[in-house]
């Protein structure tokens, strides 16, 4: 049996205003309605006025996925009653949408697949419904007529996990782009997917999960959505065309409502917005405007400095992080050393902050001079891991704190000299142990000195050293 799994996703749009008015689109955390305008709360006779921004946005969401762009695009009315919706329809794309006919690769547990994109349109979010406990329905509109992005896919996603993936890399698309934020907690990412199961090349009938707000959720949605469609199937049942719901806390899908058509929608074309003619010139300016991706960053990542997959991944993964890890290459010279202080050492701090990345308190010039100290030997990996772990936490530039702990390695100067002998001495046992031809315990030894001198001396050198004595004695 085969599995095929198809995408809506629903990007909120990072304009400063809403798609129709000049509310601000930043509504998350404002007091409820307080955002609002006659046009966003639908009152008659209002009339909307499109967003230049939300269209470049759409439009570079559409090259960035290798689309065709719209020479014309139009708006559309999608007629349905709920109550988040003021107008009683939702301004959206229909026939003519802002592009349409891209792709988007993954590779999924080694395997490539191409994924079709059918369309990438712009239209408006709804208001927010709000249960309170004693049973009561409040809305707020502040949401109303912010811009949204619809990708959808065609159906070529075949497991649970590939649609996960699928939205992870379209997320850092849209936030390398600067389009979105990507943030599904905050509701600004939000995917609906539908999954149908079959015996042969024909498609089966399928069924549609609504509102998968973490990348968790969609996997492990779909995953329960195919496991129930085989069991019909298997029992030799058929599958009903529904709309369903996911309880993440249940782990279970429940039907919602009956699947509806475009035709329940009753679409037509808005009359008080007049097509759009998408000028090339414009489009080319805005395909110049878009940044390195990330498929095409991970890739030179790999011949560029010669990372490992995973390394070029996490590396990429987000373009202010990508920016740092360039510079910071670049100014030591040594960008396998970069990679391995950053992805070992400086993540975990930014994590143990718990903030973003974007303000990562050490300069790339910073970390860029203390790779450059551990490298050129002049102080050990573990001082270079202390003074890195102070320079982050206090700002202070890695020479200064080198400086002011005396942390410089201790060569082969007489202090390192004299800190063998006296462990040497304290240790008879070992050394008698070493005689009779246990040479590991030299290991026990070098560990003493390392620990007197505070991880400042190059155990291969104490070794040495350790040797020389115990032998010569
Ligand atoms: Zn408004
Ligand atoms: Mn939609």
């Amino acid at each position: 049996m085969r599995t095929r799994i198809g995408l809506e996703i629903h990007a909120q749009l990072l304009t400063q205003t809403k798609l129709f008015c000049a509310c601000s689109a930043r509504y998350f955390g404002a007091p409820p309605n307080t955002l609002t305008c006659p046009v966003c709360l639908g009152m008659p006779g209002a009339l909307p006025v499109l967003n230049r921004r939300a269209v470049e946005l759409a439009i570079q969401v559409g090259l960035a996925l290798g689309c065709e762009i719209a020479v014309v695009v139009a708006f559309d009315r999608k007629n349905y009653f709920y109550p988040d919706l003021p107008k009683g329809y939702q301004i959206s794309q229909y026939e003519r949408p802002i592009a349409q006919r891209g792709s988007l690769e993954i590779t999924s547990a080694g395997r490539r697949t191409r994924v079709r994109i059918r369309r990438v349109h712009l239209e408006e979010d709804a208001g927010k419904l709000l249960h309170t406990e004693d049973g009561k329905t409040l809305v707020d509109f502040n949401r109303s007529g912010v811009p949204l992005v619809e990708v959808v896919t065609e159906p070529d996603l075949a497991t649970p996990a590939e649609a996960r993936l699928f939205v992870e890399e379209l997320r850092r698309i849209l936030r390398y782009l600067g389009a979105c934020t990507g943030d599904m907690e905050e509701g600004a990412l939000r995917c609906d997917a539908n999954l149908s199961v079959s015996e042969g090349e024909a498609l089966g009938r399928k069924t549609e999960v609504k509102n998968l707000n973490s990348f968790r959720a969609i996997e492990r949605a779909l995953c329960f959505e195919e496991e129930r469609q085989r069991r019909l199937l298997a029992r030799g049942e058929k599958v009903e065309e529904v709309t369903l719901g996911w309880d993440e806390r249940r782990g279970e899908a429940f039907p919602m409502r009956s699947k509806e058509e475009a035709d329940d929608y009753r679409y037509f074309p808005e009359p008080d917005l007049p097509p759009l003619a998408i000028d090339r010139g414009w489009v080319e300016r805005l395909r110049e405007g878009i940044p390195e991706l990330p498929q095409a960053k991970r890739a030179r990542f790999l011949s560029q400095y010669a990372l490992q997959e995973e390394e070029a991944g996490v590396l990429a993964d987000e373009r202010a992080l990508a920016d740092y890890y360039e510079r910071v290459a670049a100014l030591s010279g040594d960008a396998k050393q970069a990679a391995g202080w950053i992805l070992s050492e400086v993540l975990r701090l930014v994590k143990g902050r718990g903030e973003g990345l974007a303000e990562i308190p050490l300069s790339a010039e910073d970390l860029a001079a203390l790779v450059g100290a551990v490298r050129a030997g002049r102080i050990t990996r573990t001082s270079g891991k202390e003074v890195l772990e102070e320079a982050f936490h206090t700002g202070r530039p890695p020479e200064e704190i080198i400086a002011s702990r005396g942390l410089s390695r201790i060569g082969e100067d007489e202090a390192l000299l004299r800190v063998a002998r006296s462990v040497v001495a304290a240790n008879p046992q070992a050394v008698a142990d070493w005689r009779a031809g246990r040479t590991q315990v030299i290991g026990f030894l070098v560990g003493q000195v390392m620990k007197e001198t505070h991880g400042r001396a190059d155990p291969k050198r104490v070794a040495a050293l350790i040797q020389g004595i115990v032998e010569g004695a």
